[in-house]
Protein backbone atom coordinates (compact mmCIF):
# COMPACT_ATOMS: atom_id res chain seq x y z
CA UNK A 1 0.00 0.00 0.00
CA UNK A 2 1.27 3.23 -0.61
CA UNK A 3 2.26 5.56 2.05
CA UNK A 4 -0.62 8.48 2.83
CA UNK A 5 0.11 11.82 2.55
CA UNK A 6 1.80 12.80 5.54
CA UNK A 7 1.83 16.34 7.32
CA UNK A 8 5.32 16.13 7.71
CA UNK A 9 5.87 16.75 3.43
CA UNK A 10 7.62 20.26 3.16
CA UNK A 11 9.62 21.73 0.32
CA UNK A 12 13.81 21.66 1.51
CA UNK A 13 15.34 25.17 0.66
CA UNK A 14 18.48 22.97 -0.87
CA UNK A 15 19.45 19.56 -1.50
CA UNK A 16 21.90 19.51 2.33
CA UNK A 17 18.28 19.69 4.18
CA UNK A 18 17.35 16.28 2.98
CA UNK A 19 20.44 14.50 4.63
CA UNK A 20 19.27 11.56 7.23
CA UNK A 21 16.09 10.53 8.35
CA UNK A 22 16.71 7.25 6.35
CA UNK A 23 14.58 4.30 6.35
CA UNK A 24 14.95 1.12 8.72
CA UNK A 25 13.42 -1.56 6.37
CA UNK A 26 12.88 -5.62 7.72
CA UNK A 27 14.10 -8.19 5.90
CA UNK A 28 11.39 -10.53 4.72
CA UNK A 29 13.07 -13.51 3.10
CA UNK A 30 16.81 -13.76 3.20
CA UNK A 31 17.10 -14.18 7.01
CA UNK A 32 14.67 -17.27 6.89
CA UNK A 33 16.29 -18.64 3.76
CA UNK A 34 19.63 -18.75 5.81
CA UNK A 35 17.90 -20.29 8.84
CA UNK A 36 18.41 -17.40 11.11
CA UNK A 37 15.15 -16.38 13.42
CA UNK A 38 15.02 -13.28 15.01
CA UNK A 39 14.19 -10.03 13.10
CA UNK A 40 16.69 -8.42 10.76
CA UNK A 41 16.56 -5.02 9.91
CA UNK A 42 18.53 -2.41 7.58
CA UNK A 43 19.13 0.91 7.90
CA UNK A 44 19.21 2.17 4.47
CA UNK A 45 21.95 4.83 4.63
CA UNK A 46 22.55 4.86 0.87
CA UNK A 47 18.89 6.54 0.38
CA UNK A 48 20.99 9.74 1.61
CA UNK A 49 21.41 12.38 -1.51
CA UNK A 50 24.19 12.06 -2.46
CA UNK A 51 23.93 8.04 -2.20
CA UNK A 52 25.65 6.83 0.78
CA UNK A 53 25.95 7.62 4.75
CA UNK A 54 28.86 10.16 4.35
CA UNK A 55 26.71 13.07 3.59
CA UNK A 56 26.10 13.34 7.49
CA UNK A 57 29.51 13.81 8.04
CA UNK A 58 30.74 15.82 5.06
CA UNK A 59 28.16 18.81 6.18
CA UNK A 60 29.32 18.56 9.75
CA UNK A 61 33.10 18.32 8.97
CA UNK A 62 32.53 21.40 6.43
CA UNK A 63 30.28 23.62 8.68
CA UNK A 64 32.96 22.63 12.00
CA UNK A 65 35.83 23.97 9.70
CA UNK A 66 33.53 26.82 8.92
CA UNK A 67 33.30 27.92 12.76
CA UNK A 68 36.70 27.49 13.26
CA UNK A 69 37.54 29.55 10.17
CA UNK A 70 39.73 27.41 8.55
CA UNK A 71 37.55 27.26 5.46
CA UNK A 72 36.53 30.63 3.54
CA UNK A 73 35.07 31.29 0.84
CA UNK A 74 37.53 30.16 -2.22
CA UNK A 75 39.30 27.54 -0.41
CA UNK A 76 39.78 24.42 -1.98
CA UNK A 77 38.85 21.55 0.44
CA UNK A 78 41.55 18.53 -0.14
CA UNK A 79 39.81 15.34 1.04
CA UNK A 80 41.07 11.41 1.61
CA UNK A 81 38.63 9.21 0.96
CA UNK A 82 37.17 5.48 -0.77
CA UNK A 83 34.91 7.36 -3.03
CA UNK A 84 31.97 8.31 -1.18
CA UNK A 85 33.19 11.07 1.43
CA UNK A 86 34.37 12.55 -1.90
CA UNK A 87 31.03 12.12 -3.54
CA UNK A 88 29.20 13.79 -0.34
CA UNK A 89 32.29 16.28 -0.20
CA UNK A 90 31.73 17.62 -3.74
CA UNK A 91 28.27 17.54 -3.18
CA UNK A 92 28.29 19.81 -0.30
CA UNK A 93 30.89 22.15 -1.51
CA UNK A 94 29.28 22.81 -4.49
CA UNK A 95 26.02 23.96 -2.58
CA UNK A 96 27.94 25.59 -0.41
CA UNK A 97 30.41 27.29 -3.15
CA UNK A 98 33.51 25.37 -2.40
CA UNK A 99 36.17 23.53 -4.84
CA UNK A 100 36.99 20.03 -3.71
CA UNK A 101 40.51 18.04 -4.46
CA UNK A 102 39.17 14.23 -3.89
CA UNK A 103 42.25 12.14 -3.36
CA UNK A 104 41.11 8.43 -3.99
CA UNK A 105 43.07 4.58 -4.61
CA UNK A 106 42.50 3.72 -7.92
CA UNK A 107 40.95 0.56 -6.75
CA UNK A 108 37.96 2.51 -5.93
CA UNK A 109 35.23 2.46 -8.83
CA UNK A 110 35.24 4.15 -12.09
CA UNK A 111 31.67 5.27 -10.97
CA UNK A 112 32.26 7.13 -7.91
CA UNK A 113 35.23 9.18 -10.44
CA UNK A 114 31.73 9.99 -12.58
CA UNK A 115 29.89 11.22 -10.12
CA UNK A 116 32.52 13.45 -8.08
CA UNK A 117 33.90 14.95 -11.71
CA UNK A 118 29.85 15.88 -12.52
CA UNK A 119 29.46 17.51 -9.39
CA UNK A 120 32.22 19.47 -10.13
CA UNK A 121 35.22 18.14 -8.01
CA UNK A 122 38.75 17.35 -9.23
CA UNK A 123 40.09 13.62 -8.58
CA UNK A 124 43.49 12.40 -7.86
CA UNK A 125 44.11 9.12 -8.11
CA UNK A 126 46.67 7.01 -6.44
CA UNK A 127 47.85 3.42 -6.88
CA UNK A 128 47.05 0.78 -4.86
CA UNK A 129 50.68 -0.97 -4.49
CA UNK A 130 52.43 0.70 -1.35
CA UNK A 131 49.19 1.46 0.52
CA UNK A 132 47.74 4.57 2.04
CA UNK A 133 50.82 5.92 3.84
CA UNK A 134 53.45 4.83 0.71
CA UNK A 135 55.17 6.85 -1.30
CA UNK A 136 52.26 8.06 -3.88
CA UNK A 137 49.50 6.79 -1.03
CA UNK A 138 46.93 8.90 -0.98
CA UNK A 139 48.41 10.70 2.93
CA UNK A 140 51.97 11.94 1.02
CA UNK A 141 49.73 12.99 -1.86
CA UNK A 142 48.24 15.00 -0.12
CA UNK A 143 51.27 16.93 1.72
CA UNK A 144 51.85 17.42 -2.10
CA UNK A 145 48.84 19.00 -2.70
CA UNK A 146 48.70 20.92 0.06
CA UNK A 147 51.70 22.44 -1.05
CA UNK A 148 50.44 23.53 -4.61
CA UNK A 149 47.38 24.77 -3.11
CA UNK A 150 47.72 27.62 -1.11
CA UNK A 151 44.27 28.44 0.02
CA UNK A 152 43.59 24.75 1.39
CA UNK A 153 41.97 22.63 4.16
CA UNK A 154 42.32 19.46 4.74
CA UNK A 155 38.70 17.65 5.59
CA UNK A 156 40.38 14.41 7.03
CA UNK A 157 37.71 12.24 7.62
CA UNK A 158 40.04 9.38 9.70
CA UNK A 159 40.93 12.15 12.49
CA UNK A 160 38.25 15.05 12.47
CA UNK A 161 35.66 14.41 14.95
CA UNK A 162 32.70 15.37 13.39
CA UNK A 163 32.62 12.08 11.67
CA UNK A 164 31.82 10.21 14.98
CA UNK A 165 30.16 13.04 16.08
CA UNK A 166 27.72 13.32 13.20
CA UNK A 167 26.52 9.46 14.07
CA UNK A 168 26.83 10.06 18.06
CA UNK A 169 24.14 13.23 17.52
CA UNK A 170 21.52 12.14 14.65
CA UNK A 171 21.96 8.63 13.48
CA UNK A 172 22.17 6.69 16.34
CA UNK A 173 18.82 8.66 17.92
CA UNK A 174 17.64 7.55 14.02
CA UNK A 175 17.61 3.90 15.32
CA UNK A 176 16.82 4.36 18.66
CA UNK A 177 13.68 5.84 17.21
CA UNK A 178 12.83 3.58 14.69
CA UNK A 179 13.29 0.41 17.16
CA UNK A 180 11.22 2.36 19.64
CA UNK A 181 14.47 1.76 22.00
CA UNK A 182 14.21 -2.46 21.06
CA UNK A 183 17.55 -3.48 19.22
CA UNK A 184 19.93 -6.26 20.55
CA UNK A 185 22.53 -6.29 17.90
CA UNK A 186 23.84 -3.62 15.34
CA UNK A 187 26.40 -4.99 12.77
CA UNK A 188 28.47 -2.77 11.15
CA UNK A 189 31.45 -2.35 9.13
CA UNK A 190 34.74 0.46 9.76
CA UNK A 191 36.53 2.38 7.20
CA UNK A 192 36.84 5.26 9.07
CA UNK A 193 35.39 3.73 11.77
CA UNK A 194 33.47 6.88 12.31
CA UNK A 195 29.90 5.56 11.99
CA UNK A 196 30.73 2.03 14.19
CA UNK A 197 32.09 4.48 17.11
CA UNK A 198 29.33 7.56 16.94
CA UNK A 199 26.62 5.18 16.31
CA UNK A 200 27.92 2.43 18.98
CA UNK A 201 28.99 5.15 21.81
CA UNK A 202 25.33 6.41 21.80
CA UNK A 203 23.43 2.69 21.48
CA UNK A 204 25.93 1.53 24.33
CA UNK A 205 24.34 4.70 26.51
CA UNK A 206 20.90 3.55 25.87
CA UNK A 207 21.11 0.04 25.91
CA UNK A 208 23.71 -0.98 28.15
CA UNK A 209 23.16 -4.88 26.68
CA UNK A 210 23.65 -4.20 23.03
CA UNK A 211 25.95 -6.30 21.18
CA UNK A 212 28.41 -4.50 18.32
CA UNK A 213 29.09 -6.47 16.20
CA UNK A 214 32.20 -4.97 13.83
CA UNK A 215 32.97 -5.99 10.03
CA UNK A 216 36.10 -6.10 7.79
CA UNK A 217 36.66 -7.57 5.08
CA UNK A 218 39.46 -10.75 4.78
CA UNK A 219 42.77 -8.66 3.95
CA UNK A 220 42.06 -5.73 6.32
CA UNK A 221 44.08 -5.00 9.30
CA UNK A 222 41.07 -3.34 11.73
CA UNK A 223 39.47 -6.34 13.14
CA UNK A 224 40.47 -7.69 17.00
CA UNK A 225 41.93 -10.10 17.88
CA UNK A 226 44.86 -8.96 15.58
CA UNK A 227 45.24 -12.95 14.99
CA UNK A 228 41.89 -12.68 12.40
CA UNK A 229 44.02 -10.39 10.18
CA UNK A 230 45.86 -11.54 7.27
CA UNK A 231 47.17 -8.23 5.27
CA UNK A 232 45.76 -8.53 1.38
CA UNK A 233 44.00 -7.22 -1.68
CA UNK A 234 40.35 -6.89 -0.93
CA UNK A 235 37.51 -6.24 -3.89
CA UNK A 236 34.49 -4.67 -0.97
CA UNK A 237 34.68 -0.94 -0.86
CA UNK A 238 34.10 1.31 1.78
CA UNK A 239 34.97 -0.38 4.64
CA UNK A 240 38.54 -1.98 5.75
CA UNK A 241 41.61 -0.18 5.73
CA UNK A 242 45.79 -0.97 6.15
CA UNK A 243 45.76 1.10 8.98
CA UNK A 244 43.97 2.00 12.43
CA UNK A 245 42.16 5.46 11.78
CA UNK A 246 42.02 7.91 15.20
CA UNK A 247 38.59 8.21 14.92
CA UNK A 248 37.67 4.68 15.12
CA UNK A 249 37.10 3.08 18.95
CA UNK A 250 37.61 -0.14 18.49
CA UNK A 251 36.84 -1.10 22.94
CA UNK A 252 33.04 -0.33 21.47
CA UNK A 253 33.20 -3.91 19.64
CA UNK A 254 31.85 -6.79 21.12
CA UNK A 255 33.46 -9.14 18.40
CA UNK A 256 34.55 -8.64 14.96
CA UNK A 257 33.57 -10.62 11.48
CA UNK A 258 35.97 -10.69 8.95
CA UNK A 259 33.68 -10.79 5.31
CA UNK A 260 35.16 -12.61 1.95
CA UNK A 261 34.42 -10.65 -1.42
CA UNK A 262 32.95 -13.48 -2.37
CA UNK A 263 30.63 -14.50 -0.16
CA UNK A 264 29.56 -10.29 0.20
CA UNK A 265 29.22 -9.88 -3.72
CA UNK A 266 26.36 -12.52 -4.04
CA UNK A 267 24.83 -11.46 -0.78
CA UNK A 268 24.70 -8.17 -2.91
CA UNK A 269 22.95 -9.36 -5.66
CA UNK A 270 20.35 -11.88 -3.50
CA UNK A 271 19.75 -8.17 -1.51
CA UNK A 272 18.59 -6.66 -4.40
CA UNK A 273 16.52 -9.74 -6.14
CA UNK A 274 15.14 -10.65 -2.73
CA UNK A 275 14.77 -7.47 -0.74
CA UNK A 276 14.58 -4.64 -3.37
CA UNK A 277 17.18 -2.74 -1.32
CA UNK A 278 19.67 -1.29 -4.22
CA UNK A 279 22.31 -1.72 -1.81
CA UNK A 280 26.25 -1.68 -2.30
CA UNK A 281 29.27 -3.81 -1.82
CA UNK A 282 29.74 -2.88 1.89
CA UNK A 283 26.14 -4.02 2.59
CA UNK A 284 26.20 -6.96 0.99
CA UNK A 285 29.36 -7.70 3.57
CA UNK A 286 27.47 -6.84 6.37
CA UNK A 287 24.36 -8.69 6.04
CA UNK A 288 26.57 -12.16 5.45
CA UNK A 289 28.16 -11.18 8.58
CA UNK A 290 24.62 -10.52 10.29
CA UNK A 291 23.65 -13.59 9.43
CA UNK A 292 26.72 -15.35 11.47
CA UNK A 293 26.21 -13.15 14.44
CA UNK A 294 22.43 -14.05 14.39
CA UNK A 295 22.63 -18.20 13.96
CA UNK A 296 21.26 -18.07 18.11
CA UNK A 297 19.34 -15.66 18.34
CA UNK A 298 15.22 -16.01 18.97
CA UNK A 299 12.17 -14.59 17.37
CA UNK A 300 11.75 -12.17 19.90
CA UNK A 301 15.29 -10.66 19.59
CA UNK A 302 16.13 -7.70 16.49
CA UNK A 303 19.18 -7.07 14.81
CA UNK A 304 19.90 -3.99 12.70
CA UNK A 305 22.25 -4.27 9.82
CA UNK A 306 23.92 -0.83 8.13
CA UNK A 307 23.70 -0.38 4.54
CA UNK A 308 26.19 2.10 3.82
CA UNK A 309 25.96 3.04 -0.08
CA UNK A 310 24.26 2.05 -3.03
CA UNK A 311 23.97 -0.19 -6.24
CA UNK A 312 25.05 2.97 -8.43
CA UNK A 313 28.73 2.86 -7.70
CA UNK A 314 28.96 -1.00 -8.89
CA UNK A 315 27.07 -0.57 -12.05
CA UNK A 316 30.47 -2.08 -13.60
CA UNK A 317 31.80 -4.46 -11.33
CA UNK A 318 29.66 -6.81 -9.07
CA UNK A 319 26.41 -6.10 -11.15
CA UNK A 320 27.75 -7.55 -14.30
CA UNK A 321 28.42 -11.34 -14.79
CA UNK A 322 31.66 -11.56 -16.48
CA UNK A 323 33.09 -9.15 -13.93
CA UNK A 324 31.97 -11.45 -11.39
CA UNK A 325 33.20 -15.15 -13.17
CA UNK A 326 36.10 -13.70 -14.24
CA UNK A 327 36.71 -13.73 -10.23
CA UNK A 328 35.41 -16.74 -9.59
CA UNK A 329 32.31 -15.31 -7.68
CA UNK A 330 30.09 -17.07 -9.62
CA UNK A 331 30.08 -20.39 -11.82
CA UNK A 332 31.23 -19.61 -15.44
CA UNK A 333 28.61 -20.39 -17.48
CA UNK A 334 28.34 -23.36 -20.51
CA UNK A 335 30.49 -22.20 -23.46
CA UNK A 336 27.36 -22.76 -25.73
CA UNK A 337 26.06 -19.71 -24.28
CA UNK A 338 28.50 -17.50 -24.35
CA UNK A 339 26.89 -15.40 -27.10
CA UNK A 340 24.56 -13.39 -24.46
CA UNK A 341 26.95 -13.08 -21.96
CA UNK A 342 26.42 -9.69 -20.34
CA UNK A 343 29.27 -7.41 -21.72
N1 LIG B 1 30.13 1.47 3.73
C1 LIG B 1 30.51 2.24 2.71
C2 LIG B 1 29.96 1.95 1.36
C3 LIG B 1 31.42 3.29 2.89
O1 LIG B 1 31.80 4.07 1.83
C4 LIG B 1 31.93 3.52 4.18
C5 LIG B 1 32.90 4.64 4.40
N2 LIG B 1 34.13 4.51 3.81
C6 LIG B 1 31.54 2.68 5.22
C7 LIG B 1 30.62 1.67 4.97
C8 LIG B 1 32.12 2.79 6.59
O2 LIG B 1 31.88 4.03 7.20
P1 LIG B 1 32.93 4.65 8.19
O3 LIG B 1 33.97 5.37 7.38
O4 LIG B 1 32.13 5.59 9.02
O5 LIG B 1 33.54 3.55 8.97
Amino acid sequence: MLKGLSSKLKIDDNILSTIGNTPMVRLNKVPSKHGVKCEILGKCEYQNPSGSLKDRISLRMIENAEKRGELKPGYVCIVPTSGNTGISMALTASIKGYKCIIVMSEKMSKEKERVIKSLGSEIVRTPVSGGSHGLNGIFPTIERLKKIHPNNVVINQYTDLGNPEAHYDVTAEEILEQCSGKLDMLVIGAGTGGALTGIAKRLKESLPNIKIVGVDPEGSMLAQPETLNKSGFFEVEGIGHDFIPKVLDRSLVDFWIKSVDKDALNMCRELIKEEGLLCGMSSGAVMCAALKAAKNLNENQRVVAFFGDSIRNYMTKFMVDNWMIARDYIPCPNTKNLWWWDK
